[in-house]
């Protein structure tokens, strides 16, 4: 699917903005991603998007990792240095953070619930407790996979661990994806992080207190019928529920929310936004506002 947006996006984007561009989508294997880096270094691509699957190969393959991309563990922006270094980024985090924000809720001393723990939940999880998230919730249907997240925030010194985290956490337990000398660090941080597995039994109270809940589980992709949500959690007005799943655009969830007058966040936002931020990596330029919701007005019939 994004590889049929993001050409959409960009050609409607270096067209409103009269940039001399042209973004193509390319279709890369596995043993193919080093030599398309490559391309970037030797300047025959002014860039590159990366999409699934090749998130997490790209970080190793850069010269040099952004901050927040070496924290995620994930490349989906490379861009030619001045002195050809292929360099690195995360623009789903700030797409994430801005696809919220858009709708007037803030991550800001939010009380957050993220269902998921894969590659997109990373991104979240870091954009929140950056932003000041006052706590995270990760509840995910492989509960270890949630807490393996929810120690790397702590070992980052951006969260403090709380329930079976907070058990692990002083038994010894440490993120394996970071080096021992930054994982012995005391927990410290504002946002009380929590890891649970995706059960309504676990999610019930954290729902109960929260005002951000978002879909990061794949869950409902492709599937209209499908609700990440397990049965007897209940949604109220007083949340901005996002779900990152676009197509379709108006999943289970959202019309789960719709229902419970809970303001609503579709993907398409975190989608134009990662790629508006992917344009300001790659040229400087800020695109205006109104663009990106003249190009959600445009994109979202495709979406289903
Ligand atoms: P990953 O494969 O890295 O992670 C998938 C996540 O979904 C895991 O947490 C997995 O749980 C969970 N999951 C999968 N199937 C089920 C199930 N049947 N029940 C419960 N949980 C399930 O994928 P990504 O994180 O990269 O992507 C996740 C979603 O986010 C996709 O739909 C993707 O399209 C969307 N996305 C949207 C973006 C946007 O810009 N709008 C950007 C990036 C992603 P477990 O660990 O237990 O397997």
């Amino acid at each position: 699917m994004e590889h049929s947006l993001s050409p959409r996006i960009f050609r409607r984007v270096f067209q409103d903005l009269g940039i001399d561009a042209h973004y193509t989508a390319l279709r890369v294997e596995k043993h193919e991603l080093a030599e398309a880096i490559d391309r970037v270094r030797r300047g025959s691509l002014a860039g590159l998007s990366v999409t699934i699957p090749h998130k997490e190969a790209a970080a190793e393959l850069v010269d040099a990792l952004h901050p927040s991309a070496a924290r995620i563990g994930a490349v989906n922006c490379i861009a030619r240095s001045p002195t050809g270094h292929a360099e690195g980024y995360n623009t789903d985090a700030p797409g994430f953070r801005l696809a919220v924000e858009q709708s007037g809720a803030r991550l800001a001393a939010a009380r957050a619930v993220l269902l998921g723990a894969g590659g997109a939940a990373r991104a979240a999880a870091f954009a929140a407790v950056s932003a000041g998230a006052k706590s995270l919730t990760i509840a995910n249907r492989d509960p270890e996979r949630a807490i393996r997240l929810g120690l790397e925030l702590v070992a980052l010194g951006r969260a403090w661990p709380e329930g079976e985290l907070l058990r692990r956490w002083e038994s010894g337990e440490r993120a394996p994806r970071l080096n021992v000398s930054r994982a012995l660090g005391a927990p410290s941080g504002k946002c009380f992080v929590s890891a649970i597995p995706l059960e309504s039994s676990a999610l019930v109270h954290p729902l109960s207190h929260a005002d951000l809940l978002v879909n990061s589980t794949s869950v409902g992709l492709g599937d209209p019928g499908a609700l990440p949500l397990p049965g007897g959690c209940v949604l109220d007005r007083r949340l901005t529920v996002m779900d990152m799943v676009y197509r379709p655009l108006h999943t289970a969830l959202l019309r789960r929310a719709r229902e419970a007058e809970a303001t609503c966040v579709d993907g398409l936002w975190m989608l134009i936004h990662q790629a508006l931020e992917q344009l300001r990596v790659w040229t400087g330029q800020v695109a205006p506002p109104a663009l990106a919701a003249s190009l959600h007005d445009e994109l979202a019939a495709e979406c289903g």
